[in-house]
């Protein structure tokens, strides 16, 4: 069965289990028999639906405040909203996004502690008080457009802890500078509720949460001493969004555990919440793309290139190159400043699976020799038309992609199975989606009539009106 949760997302309702391989390859096979050679997202909602339901299990006392930056995907907002997940927001356009899901105002974080000045207007018409700064000039900032607003500090943790994506270059205030910056609030008259850090982006050792959470408190006990009413504590997000053998999600969450007990324990009644993106979203998605040109470079043994356009000798050394319609200026984009290449795991349908395999690079559809997704990688012999997939493309991917060369994005489908989904949605809400009336004025690529009828129907059923 096929629903609609409002926004042209449809969602394929699975009776059974199948793999994620099966499910790319019935795709795969699906977009070939239409003749469509368009990259496209897989999403699992059950994925994100799983590891939502692990997090409260292993962390029960830290409130989840998805963070939006990392996946603005409607479904993925949608789940997460009935759920009864909160979020973290960067913008005014994340903020509308999340209002327009008829989430209350009390469960987002306006996490950024430089915003814009209208941005923080937009805040305060919204009733969203909760929201970061770092500096002096976002205090002064605040008190003239938001002077109600329930100030968070953000504490720059330590640094020396191994991260992909460190964030501490940009943003945070040393706990060394805090109570400087918190008697500069006082002295505006500004109401502080709580400490917030981010140990940085996919953080590899789960040391660095529990001397955060250290520090924090001492922050915290700075901010009491002023006589703020301190009562919030903002573990931020870095968790990982697959299991490596570094660092695993349920590692964290046990030293996170610990610390919150030693220096936050439950008696006082501090709220924790904590901004997951990586972890929500990572393993939910799989890119599937398509190759859209190949070239074959013969390396002789004297060490000069040639070109060929099959292979002749079983004594060349040939290397392939493979262009996919999908690329660093697309959804591949994190992997230029995340400069974790490595990660990218490049499979084949099983079709296409030989023993037989080759030295080969991976490019994008762009003009721009740039464009590389991965050299250096052994697959076996692919053909114009044949399909690569890509798991674990759920977070900083669609969100980072450009139209650069005006490639198009990839489609997204989504499944989950049927009786995890109806865990999530009791019988009168399933009705409400499942409901088709009217018929569509004319057919969006990639669905079918039913599905086009499905959707536009129900985008009148689920949306709420949209706050400017
Ligand atoms: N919170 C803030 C303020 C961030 O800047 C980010 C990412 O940049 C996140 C949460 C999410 O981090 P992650 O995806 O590592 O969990």
């Amino acid at each position: 069965m096929k629903i609609c949760i409002g926004n042209n997302c449809v969602v394929d309702l699975l009776p059974f289990e199948k793999t994620r391989k099966t499910l790319v390859e019935e795709k795969m096979a699906l977009h070939e028999k239409k003749g469509k050679e368009e990259a496209f997202m897989l999403g699992d909602l059950g994925d994100i639906i799983s590891k939502y339901k692990r997090w409260v299990k292993k962390l029960p006392r830290v409130e989840l405040f998805y963070a939006v930056k990392c996946n603005d995907d409607h479904a993925v907002l949608k789940v997460l909203t009935d759920l009864g997940a909160s979020f973290d927001c960067a913008s005014k356009s994340e903020l509308r996004k999340i209002l327009k899901l008829g989430v209350p105002p009390s469960r987002i974080i306006y996490a950024n502690p430089c915003k814009q000045t209208s941005f923080i207007r937009y805040a305060a018409k919204h009733h969203v008080s909760l929201m970061t700064f770092d500096n002096e000039f976002e205090l002064h900032k605040v008190k003239k457009n938001y002077p109600g607003a329930k100030l968070v500090f953000r504490m720059l943790p330590p640094r020396n802890f191994k991260v992909e994506c460190d964030l501490g270059t940009k943003f945070g205030c040393e706990p060394s500078k805090a109570r400087q910056l918190l008697e500069a609030a006082q002295n505006l008259g500004l109401d502080v509720v709580g400490v917030s850090f981010h140990v940085g982006s996919g953080c590899l050792e789960a040391r660095a949460f529990a001397v955060a959470i250290q520090q924090a408190r001492q922050v915290f006990d700075t901010g009491l001493d002023l006589g703020f009413n301190m009562n919030l504590l903002d573990i931020g997000g870095g968790f990982p969004g697959f299991v490596s053998p570094l660092v695993s999600f349920d590692e964290i969450a046990e030293i996170v555990n610990e610390a919150l007990e030693l220096h936050f324990p439950l008696l006082e009644s501090v709220r924790i919440i904590g901004e997951p993106g990586r972890y929500v979203v990572t393993s939910a998605f799989t890119l599937v793309a398509n190759i859209i040109a190949k070239r074959v470079v013969v390396n002789d043994h004297c060490g000069e290139k040639g070109e060929t356009a099959t292979l002749s000798s079983s004594s060349d050394e040939p290397t392939m190159m493979y262009y996919i319609n999908d690329g660093v200026y697309g959804s591949f984009n994190s992997r230029i400043n995340d400069r974790d290449h490595d990660h990218i795991e490049v499979l084949v349908p099983r079709d296409q699976e030989t023993s037989l395999k080759y030295e080969c690079s991976l490019w994008g559809p762009t003009c721009d020799s740039q464009d590389c997704i991965k050299e250096k990688i052994h697959l076996p012999e692919l053909n114009i038309g044949d399909w690569l997939y890509f798991p674990f493309m759920g977070s900083y991917t669609t969100v980072l992609a450009s139209s650069f060369n005006g490639m198009p994005r990839p489609i997204h489908y989504y499944y989950c199975l049927a009786d995890v989904w109806h865990e999530v949605y009791p019988k009168e809400q399933r009705k409400k989606q499942a409901c088709i009336k009217q018929i569509p004025q004319h057919i969006k690529s990639g669905h079918t009539l039913q599905e086009v009828t499905a959707i536009n129907d129900l985008e009148n059923l689920l949306t709420t009106s949209i706050p400017h």
